[in-house]
């Protein structure tokens, strides 16, 4: 315990303290040493006049493991899977044991204890009945955030703070839609104003698991791989937060995947839209429907590297800025897929694409480029779990092609489609590479294409070298950029 003493009831001059959500990724958590970073970002947030509400993923790794735990019992091999589980288990008690002290440690000895009678009794449900499997996947998975969420609870205890564990599933609450369902904003919010708002106006830090929710009816749902991040938005929204935190192992948002790109650096300032658009084509750093409960409340939303705190970081919010260089930030995004129909005398009918989109959507595919041309429509889709069923049914409408193995690249900015010579300048960097598609959405801040998935790396550090390495961009400065810009 340290001495730092924190008021019960933070206040400024009579007004409550804001509220901020503190959002922990896998890699903030990952171990005891960057746990109790987190308690030290959390007490100088509460030092720092703010109330803090923190939302954690799991463990790293933890759940890709329990998925792994899910395959293996699918595949009927329920030993195996429960090695798995015993391991990830152990390795929770492991950090336990560094952080917490008795009574602490028997009381996270006890939700271990629990998490692991439930797993097993699941595990041997899921290879009899695999019918089951998303259902009961949830409801192992869950078991991540759910183990984090009350470890991490417990250790800001150990640490001082004045911390309570929320059971996400009560509050959280989401539609049907196992591993990927759709959380019901209206539920959430008297969720909260119940079960959360009244300890946190007393000044408690709310400690809670991202990614994972519940039904009406209570079963376990997950929001998606990377969700944590879209549930700490839900919170925010759901406590009128004045910000939202999302703190991960990079100093922001980046101008590219810095896994692609080494140079790659923080971009100080980005619009919701950018960010939206960057997060939805591939930028790992922010699941794509984080902005969407930011934008309907208006709250700011700021990327922190927990390793850094003091880093500046980026600051998403309604702002809309044009850079210089004319783009801020390239994403990308592998395992796409192009499909293609063909349909000569179909294309310009009344209802064609209508009867297209309708297949899609009847399938619960989202398609995210669309082309036309004379003779044939050609989409693309990053989720091929469809697409046999999607393939038979656009069968109807014309002749068929489906070709995996693409990319998709999206440069974004504001004012990037209204910024002369910017397509030049995009298309101009990669002379000599082959462009499958390229996008007529409708966004004025990006510009959207599809290359072979063998040449995105290549593509987006010549992308990023042209407009972000390269000596002064040739573009005006920010005034006149905006002023040049037709918008
Ligand atoms: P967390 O576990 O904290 O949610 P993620 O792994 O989901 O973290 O997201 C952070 C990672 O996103 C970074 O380590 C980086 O590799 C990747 N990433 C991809 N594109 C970008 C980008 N444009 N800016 C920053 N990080 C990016
Ligand atoms: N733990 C979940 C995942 O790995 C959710 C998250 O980390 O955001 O996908
Ligand atoms: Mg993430």
């Amino acid at each position: 315990m340290t001495g730092t003493s924190l008021s019960s009831k933070p206040d400024r001059g009579g007004q409550a303290a804001p509220i901020v959500v503190l959002k922990f990724g896998g890699t903030s958590v990952a171990d005891p040493k960057a746990m109790r970073r987190v308690a030290e970002i959390v007490r100088a947030a509460a030092v720092g006049g703010n109330r803090p509400v923190v939302v954690t993923s799991a463990m790293s790794k933890v759940t890709d493991g329990l998925l792994d735990v899910v395959r293996r019992a699918v595949a009927g091999h329920v030993n195996g899977a429960q090695d798995v589980m015993d391991g990830l288990i152990e390795r929770h008690r492991a950090a336990a044991a560094e952080l917490l002290a008795e009574p602490a440690r028997r009381e996270f000895d006890a939700v271990l204890g629990e998490a692991s009678g439930n797993v097993t009794d699941l595990l041997r449900v899921v290879s009899r009945h695999p019918g089951t499997r998303l259902s009961l996947q949830d409801e192992i998975v869950a078991q991540g955030e759910h183990l984090a969420s009350n470890l991490l609870a417990l250790s800001l205890r150990a640490e001082g703070l004045p911390a309570f564990w929320v059971d996400a599933r009560k509050v959280i609450i989401t539609d049907e839609q196992h591993t990927r369902a759709i959380p019901l904003p209206d539920e959430i919010a008297a969720a909260f104003a119940q079960h959360v708002a009244p300890e946190v106006a007393q000044g408690q830090i709310a400690v809670l698991g991202g990614f994972i929710g519940s039904t009406l009816h209570g079963a376990t749902t997950t929001l998606g791989r990377g969700g944590s991040d879209y549930s700490g938005a839900l919170v925010g929204a759901a406590l009128g937060a004045a910000e939202i935190q999302i703190w991960t192992d990079v100093s922001g948002f980046l101008t590219a995947d810095p896994r692609v790109v080494s140079e790659a650096r923080t971009i100080a300032r980005l619009s919701y839209d950018e960010a939206a658009e960057l997060a939805y084509f591939g930028a790992k750093v922010l699941h794509p429907r984080t902005i969407l409960p930011a934008v309907a409340m208006g709250i700011p939303v700021r990327i922190c590297n927990s390793r850094e705190p003091d880093a500046a970081g980026t600051t998403i919010d309604d702002r809309r800025e044009v850079s210089a260089q004319g783009i801020k930030a390239i994403a990308h995004k592998r395992g796409v897929t192009i499909v293609q129909v063909k349909a000569a005398r179909m294309l310009g009918a009344y209802g064609f694409l209508h009867a297209l989109f309708e297949v899609f959507d009847r399938h619960r595919t989202s398609v995210d480029i669309v082309a036309t041309s004379e003779v044939s429509v050609s989409l693309t889709v990053d989720d091929p779990t469809a697409l046999p069923a999607i393939t038979s049914d656009l069968g109807a409408l014309g002749e068929v092609q489906v070709e995996a193995g693409y990319a998709i690249v999206c440069a974004v900015g504001e004012g990037l489609r209204n910024t002369a010579g910017i397509a030049g300048r995009i298309f101009g960097a990669l002379s000599g590479t082959n462009i499958a598609l390229i996008s007529q959405g409708a966004s004025s801040t990006n510009l959207t294409f599809v290359v072979s998935e063998k040449d995105v790396e290549d593509v987006v550090k010549r992308l990023h070298e042209r407009f972000f390495e390269s000596p002064a961009p040739t573009t005006a400065p920010l005034a006149e950029a905006g002023a040049r810009s037709k918008a």
